[in-house]
């Protein structure tokens, strides 16, 4: 039997996860966390026999307790129950916690040696290089499973990562893809909010549509793969059936394709290093009919110019442009400022936090990763409120 922990089962990811674990006879779940919705986290910890149940918040415990009582599951709470789930012995941890709060577990899970399939893609932006090293210390594995990055490590296997030119991850273009750019700036949450192809939660999907969320897979690509900026390009495709693409230095190009679902990745990440059957729909390109492409407009997607200044930059770059970018999500959703603000605040505030602590030291450890989002988060507050009075 393979012991499975999942930290942030309750989530989208995570129930994702589960739908696949449920398939299979092969597998004896350790761990499961979750937020606030502890009835969920109750009915999957009883479902899927975990021996233990994790809520991230204290107050949960007591109730949690009440909904496991006579299970014989072990139930904790609060942070630093959270961020032990990972110090608890397991073959392989799937990392869906949002933002991060995810990012304490997953160091735990690889000090551990565990073999971590990461969702989290805060993690990589804020601490890159600290998770890359944490992982070869302890003879960890690092397994990606945004569908871009799985699309590419797929596309490698067996290849040189030297022999690469460049890695062209795909994007729709969100829900605002064809508005006029004029018309953005008028954009609610809820029109930004719907996605063309993915079935995602409501931050993700407004964070396809400004393409901060393509700009956390660039930097996310960037320290997964050891790639250089120059290397890491974004194509629109509005169908979302090709994932990504590897160009090689003799002109070969490796493509990935399938049908946008969450579990081809999850599952390809489960069942590595081989492949098994997964309960995907099969791609019917005949069907499909036509696939197209784009460069996307910088004009219309600032988020990608971030990024490649993040990823030149290095440092504490990644980390306070993670921190930023929520708290203008945070804003956004509120309807404190417009959808076309959302860069502007994230920029200013790397400006405003280079002037008064500096970008260039890289964070030396996940305290002082902490350290770095708590006070770009201070910073992009003050920068929100400037913007919202600009708005009134
Ligand atoms: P969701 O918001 O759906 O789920 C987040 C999970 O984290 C829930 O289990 C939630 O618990 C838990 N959680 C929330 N806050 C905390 C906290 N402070 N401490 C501990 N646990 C917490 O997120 P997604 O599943 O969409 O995304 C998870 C991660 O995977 C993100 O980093 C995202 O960028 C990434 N990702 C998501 C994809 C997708 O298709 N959705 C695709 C690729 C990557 P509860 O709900 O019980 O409060």
């Amino acid at each position: 039997m393979r012991r499975v922990s999942v930290f942030g089962a309750t989530g989208s990811v995570g129930e994702s996860t589960l739908d696949l674990l449920s398939r299979r006879n092969d597998i004896a779940v350790a761990v499961l966390t979750g937020g606030r919705n502890i009835a969920r986290l109750a009915e999957a910890a009883m479902q899927h026999q975990a021996e233990v149940a994790v809520t991230a918040y204290e107050e949960c415990y007591a109730p949690l307790k009440d909904l496991l009582a006579g299970t014989g599951i072990e139930v904790a709470a609060g942070p630093g129950a959270v961020a032990e789930a990972g110090l608890r012995p397991a073959d392989w941890v799937m990392s869906a916690i949002v933002g991060a709060a995810g990012l304490a577990p997953g160091f735990a899970a690889l000090s551990q040696g565990t073999t971590v399939a990461l969702a989290n893609k805060e993690s990589l932006v804020t601490a890159g290089p600290l998770l890359m090293a944490e992982a070869r210390a302890h003879g960890a594995t690092i397994l990606p499973v945004d569908s871009e990055h799985s699309a590419v490590f797929q596309a490698l296997a067996g290849e040189n990562i030297a022999a690469v030119e460049t890695v062209t991850l795909t994007a729709s273009g969100g829900g605002l893809r064809d508005w006029p750019l004029e018309k953005l700036a008028q954009a609610t949450p809820e029109d930004a909010g719907k996605h063309p192809n993915w079935d995602m939660g409501q931050r993700i999907t407004i964070d396809s549509a400004s393409m901060f969320n393509k700009a956390m897979e660039v930097i996310e690509a960037h320290e997964f793969f050891g790639l250089a900026p120059s290397q890491i390009a974004v194509l629109i495709h509005p169908q979302s059936v090709v994932h990504a693409l590897v160009a090689f230095q003799d002109g070969a190009v490796m493509g990935h394709l399938g049908a946008p679902d969450m579990r081809h990745p999850i599952g390809y990440a489960l069942n590595w290093p081989h492949r098994s059957a997964l309960p995907v729909a099969r791609l019917d390109l005949a069907r499909i009919g036509r696939l197209e492409f784009a460069d996307p407009d910088l004009v219309r997607y600032p988020a990608l110019g971030l990024a490649q200044a993040v990823m030149r930059r290095g440092g504490a770059s990644g980390a306070v442009f993670n921190a930023a970018k929520e708290i203008a999500l945070d804003h956004f959703i509120a309807r404190n400022i417009g959808f076309l603000d959302m860069a502007p605040l994230v920029e200013q505030t790397l400006d405003r936090f280079d002037a008064a602590v500096g970008l260039d030291r890289a964070p030396g450890s996940l305290a002082d990763v902490l350290a770095v989002d708590a006070e770009a988060r201070r910073i992009a507050t003050q920068v929100a409120g400037g913007l919202r009075r600009t708005m009134s």
